[in-house]
């Protein structure tokens, strides 16, 4: 049962907002592909775990801290006799294994994801004996992406291929697993531990003057400056979307990246760049959200 769901975080989100509506230096569009990279490949994970067919609890993308180091894990996962946690990596193309260095076939090095583990899984260990829990732990490098491929792999149980990961899952489905109230217990302690706000963030500097205002293309970032009847299409690449959809991913849009201004039928036209008539516009905000003031002193939140 996942007990925690995972969503894009905040850092993703704003920097999509922000790739359709800025000129992104380098490093950033990098940042941003890599951060979206490693969501896909955490979903496609999602996928295998809901397989499970064992009494168990899924937390998904837990941000935690002890003596105010923080780490993060991708899955957990508790089970009758263990804690099982999932670090995923969506790598693609052919790595290898080097005097204990990760490498890229080309020679680049990569932080080695077996350090990462490690020291995971030792903080994830303190904090557990800071509850007074004591359960064994079980520890997993997932490579997620079927066209990974890594060379000298180290014989090490703990990583799992592309090709082991259905076997993986049906080994977890051959133990036995009841769950208690101190699994409960466990769970919804973690949850509350949880760091909701990242204390980390790569975003870069932005203003609203600097931004572009528009629709624009979900798949290319074209801006699509007309549309006709319920659809926009995308004049480069055909792409379609519906108008109400377009609508309210602008707004929310704004509101990821200027989470402390108040949203107006104004506001709205303007970001739009002027596509959508005030009309529209109010009519969707009234669809979905909350309005404050009258007439031409609405805010919706
Ligand atoms: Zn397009």
């Amino acid at each position: 049962m996942f007990k925690k769901e995972r969503t894009e975080s905040e850092e993703l989100r704003v920097l999509r907002a922000l790739n359709f509506r800025m000129d992104l230096k380098e490093k950033d569009k990098q940042y941003y592909a890599n951060l979206l990279k490693g969501y896909e490949g955490e979903v496609m994970f999602d996928e295998y775990l809901r397989r499970l067919q064992i009494e168990s609890l899924v937390l998904n993308d837990m941000l935690l801290e002890l003596n105010h180091s923080h780490f993060q894990i991708d899955s957990l996962l508790i089970s009758q006799e263990y804690l099982h946690l999932f670090e995923v990596k969506n790598f693609e193309g052919e790595f290898y294994f080097e005097d204990g260095k990760f490498k890229m076939l080309n020679g680049t090095e990569v932080k080695n994801p077996l350090l990462q583990l490690n020291r995971n899984e030792s903080l994830f260990r303190q904090l557990l004996n800071s509850y007074g829990v004591k359960i064994p732990i079980r520890t997993y490098l997932i490579f997620i992406n079927p066209e990974f491929t890594l060379y000298q792999a180290p014989l090490d149980r703990r990583i799992i291929m592309p090709t082991n990961l259905n076997r993986t899952i049906t080994q977890l489905n051959n133990e036995k697993s009841a769950l208690n109230l101190a699994h409960d217990r466990l769970s919804e302690k973690l949850l509350s531990s949880h760091i909701v706000k990242s204390p980390f963030s790569n975003v870069p500097q932005y203003e609203y003057s600097h931004l572009s205002k528009g629709v624009f293309c979900t798949n290319c970032g074209t801006v699509m400056e007309v549309y006709h009847g319920q659809n926009f299409t995308c004049k480069s690449c055909t792409t379609a979307e519906n108008t109400r959809q377009a609508l309210i991913r602008q707004i929310q849009d704004y509101k990821i990246l200027f989470p402390h201004n108040k949203i107006s039928t104004n506001v709205v036209y303007e970001w739009c760049g002027g596509v959508f008539p005030k009309k529209t516009i109010r009519h969707r905000l009234q669809e979905n959200f909350s309005v404050t003031g009258h007439g031409q002193w609405s805010y919706y939140e």
